[in-house]
């Protein structure tokens, strides 16, 4: 297990619960950055007296230094700060679980600087996969997940021979709309987008949970996690998220995990693997749910899902335009600036309208994901 972490997104919903977790195994926390709650930041560097403290939005910085001050932390800003971070030396292991495609260059850094990375910003995977994981191979770099699907399918990958593997299963909870049809969804609104019925989490990947979009970036983050061909995913609704998802190795047999739908579950498995020690979390009473229901996902409604699988299987730099579209679209939306169903139009349009090239470094990722970006903000104009 881990002695020290740098948490990166450490005031959002799974920074907080990743230093519950630390604090309650004696991980010392090493350095600290959020994206825009100085406050809370300030607040959390109180308690775990960490080295360095990082505001990610640079206009905030002036604010961070009058609030920290005498805290005897370094002071830093914006991407170079969270970048000083995932390769600062007394840290042994990054937390990364920023929002967006802003995680990829301090996941790539962290991997320079011989860090294993505990990975919650699956957008870094979607849109950096090739590069992340390549690296971390030439590195001999473990990169733990902390996303509850591909810790369970980490999980359950322990122990046998990964050569057997046939197929994953990767459980989805349908989200709040559920069973609705696309006429069904014409006037959601952001605050029936943002009720999700199991999992609590930031407003973005909530909203990606109601388009399902945030399913088919795990789709890719899984295809690059444990190298699978898009053929080697199925995708399953599994309303009651007990059942994180399921491994199939050649001999059928089917090896899943379950527990309670808490994060706090895959955050220490990522921060203590291989050790498995007492989890500030509920037990799992299979007998209180008595039933555990699965269905096949509605690719019809939930277009988001299918424009993530054919980026995937598309490859080079379409998985970027998919989700430097979703970014840009899901912004718009909380923003009250267009409807929900919106969101995977401009996915789809983006991605038919903007040529896919090979992805080579990181340059590639950044021009792929600005040209969605703007192809959204120009399509809603
Ligand atoms: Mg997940």
């Amino acid at each position: 297990m881990t002695n020290s972490t740098a948490i990166l997104g450490s005031t959002g919903s799974i920074g907080t619960q990743a230093i519950e977790v630390a604090q309650k195994h004696g991980i010392r926390v090493t350095a600290l950055a959020a994206n825009t709650s100085v406050s809370k930041l300030v607040q959390q560097a109180r308690e775990l007296h960490p080295e360095l403290l990082c505001i990610a939005d640079e206009s905030r910085y002036a604010e961070l230094k009058d609030a920290a001050a005498g805290l005897g932390c370094r002071l830093l800003a914006g991407m170079d700060g969270l970048c000083e971070i995932a390769q600062h030396s007394s840290t042994d292991t990054l937390l990364n679980s920023v929002v967006g495609m802003v995680g990829l260059l301090p996941t790539l850094t962290a991997l320079d600087a011989g860090k294993p990375i505990a990975l919650a910003n699956k957008e870094t995977l979607v849109a950096g996969g090739e590069l992340v994981m390549s690296k971390a191979a030439e590195k001999g770099l473990p990169i733990y997940p902390i996303d509850s699907e591909h810790s369970a399918i980490f999980q359950c990958l322990q122990g046998n021979n990964r050569k057997q593997l046939k197929k994953i299963i990767l459980t989805a909870s349908g989200g709040p709309f559920f069973g609705k049809t696309k006429d069904d969804l014409r006037d959601i609104t952001v605050e029936q987008a943002l009720n999700h019925p199991n999992w609590s989490m930031g407003a973005k990947i909530t909203v990606d949970s109601a388009t399902l979009m945030n399913k088919g970036l795990e789709f890719i983050e899984a295809r690059w996690l444990f190298d699978l061909a898009p053929d080697q995913i199925e995708i399953v609704v599994h309303r009651q998220s007990v059942l994180h998802s399921a491994v199939v190795y050649q001999d059928e047999s089917v090896i899943g995990q379950m527990g309670v739908p808490d994060m706090k579950i895959p955050i220490q498995y990522a921060l203590l693997y291989p050790e498995r020690l007492p989890c500030p979390t509920k037990p799992l009473s299979l007998t209180d749910y008595g039933t555990l229901t699965f269905a096949k996902p509605d690719y019809d409604t939930f277009d988001c899902l299918t424009a993530c699988i054919e980026a995937s299987k598309t490859g080079g730099t379409a998985p970027v335009i998919a989700n430097g579209a979703n970014e840009a679209a899901v912004a718009a939306f909380l923003a009250r600036k267009i409807s929900f169903l919106r969101i995977g139009e401009l996915v789809h349009q983006a991605m038919a309208a903007i040529p896919v090239s090979p992805l080579n470094c990181y340059k590639d990722v950044v021009a792929a994901d600005s040209a969605a970006r703007a192809f959204v903000r120009d399509s809603i104009a």
